[in-house]
C-alpha cells in the first residue's frame, strides 16, 4: 500500500501491549504495515490476545513474548526473539509503566527504585538492546511515553513516577543527539488524561470518577483515548517524520494550556 506514514516491511515492537496506549499502539502500527511484537507482563491481569487478533486482522504477524521490563535479561532476550522471528527491527515503542500512589516522605528506596527501574531505566534496556540492530540497519525510531506529569507539570504524592517521566525528556534528547547520524530518531510522547486502566486505577491514579470530572476542564472537550497516543506514535514511528528528534510531543487536548 502506498502513501503517507505506513510501515509497510517494518517490525516493531511494543511493550505494555495487552492494555490501553499500548495495545492501541499495536493495532494502529500493524494496520499502517508493521509487523508488531506484543510484549505484555502476565503479572498484570490483562489478555494480550485482543492485541494478537488486532494484528493479525490488519493483515500482519504479530509475535507475543512476555517481558518484564525491569529484567534486562527478559529484554535482550525479548529483542532478539523479534530479530529470530522478523530478522529486523525497525520501532521500538517502550511504553510500559506503572503510577504508584506514595506521598513523598513514605518514599522508601525501595519503592523509589522500585518504579524508576520499570518506568525509565525500563525504557532505556529496551532501547539499548535494539540501538545496535538499528545501527547496522541505518533507520531506526525509539518511542517512549512520558507523561503530562513531570514533562510538563507535577503530581503530588506521585514523585517517582514523574521523576521517570521527566528523566526520558533527557533520554531521548541524548540519544537523538547521539544516533541521528545512524538515521535513528529518539522521541516521546507525553499524554494528558488517557482513559485506560492506569488512569481509571482509582488507588494510584485518578479513578473513573476523577477521570470523568477532568474531561470537563480539556478544552477539546473529552479525556484522551489510547487511539490519540498511538497515532501520535504512527506519524513519530514513519519515514515523513524523520526530521522530527529528540522532543516529548504534549498530546492533551490543550489541557496544559487554560489556567
Ligand atoms: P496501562 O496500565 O494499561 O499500561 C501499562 C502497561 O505496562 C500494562 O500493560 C502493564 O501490564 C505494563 N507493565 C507494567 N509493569 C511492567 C513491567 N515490569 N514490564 C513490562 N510491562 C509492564 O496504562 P496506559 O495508560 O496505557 O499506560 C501506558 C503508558 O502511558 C505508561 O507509560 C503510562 O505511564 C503512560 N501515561 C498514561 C497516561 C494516562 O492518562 N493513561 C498519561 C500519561 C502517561
Amino acid at each position: 500500500m502506498s502513501g503517507a506514514f505506513r510501515l509497510d516491511g517494518r517490525v516493531a515492537v511494543v511493550t505494555g501491549a495487552a492494555s490501553g496506549i499500548g495495545a492501541a499502539t499495536a493495532r494502529v502500527l500493524a494496520e499502517a504495515g508493521a509487523d508488531v511484537v506484543a510484549a505484555w507482563y502476565p503479572a498484570d491481569p490483562h489478555d494480550v490476545r485482543p492485541t494478537r487478533a488486532a494484528v493479525e486482522d490488519a493483515g500482519r504477524r504479530c509475535l507475543v513474548v512476555e517481558v518484564d521490563v525491569s529484567d534486562t535479561d527478559a529484554v535482550d532476550a525479548m529483542v532478539a526473539q523479534a530479530l529470530d522471528s522478523f530478522g529486523r527491527l525497525d520501532v521500538v515503542v517502550a511504553n510500559a509503566a506503572i503510577a504508584r500512589d506514595v506521598p513523598s516522605p513514605d518514599l522508601d528506596d525501595e519503592r523509589w527504585q522500585a518504579l524508576l527501574d520499570v518506568d525509565l531505566t525500563g525504557v532505556f534496556r529496551c532501547f539499548r538492546a535494539a540501538v545496535p540492530h538499528m545501527i547496522e540497519a541505518g533507520f531506526g525510531r525509539l518511542l517512549a511515553t512520558s507523561s503530562i506529569a513531570g514533562a510538563h507539570q507535577g503530581w503530588a504524592r506521585h514523585a517517582h513516577y514523574t521523576t521517570a517521566k521527566a528523566g526520558l525528556v533527557g533520554l531521548v534528547r541524548t540519544l537523538a543527539v547521539e544516533l541521528g547520524p545512524h538515521g535513528i530518531t529518539a522521541n516521546a510522547i507525553a499524554p494528558g488524561v488517557i482513559e485506560t486502566p492506569q488512569s481509571l486505577d482509582p488507588v494510584n491514579s485518578l479513578g473513573p470518577e476523577g477521570v470523568r470530572a477532568f474531561a470537563g476542564r480539556v478544552p477539546v472537550g473529552r479525556n484522551g483515548q489510547p487511539e490519540d497516543i498511538a497515532y501520535t506514535f504512527l506519524f513519530l514511528a514513519s519515514e515523513e517524520a524523520s526530521y522530527v528528534t529528540g522532543q516529548v510531543l504534549l498530546v492533551d487536548g490543550g489541557v496544559s494550556l487554560s489556567l
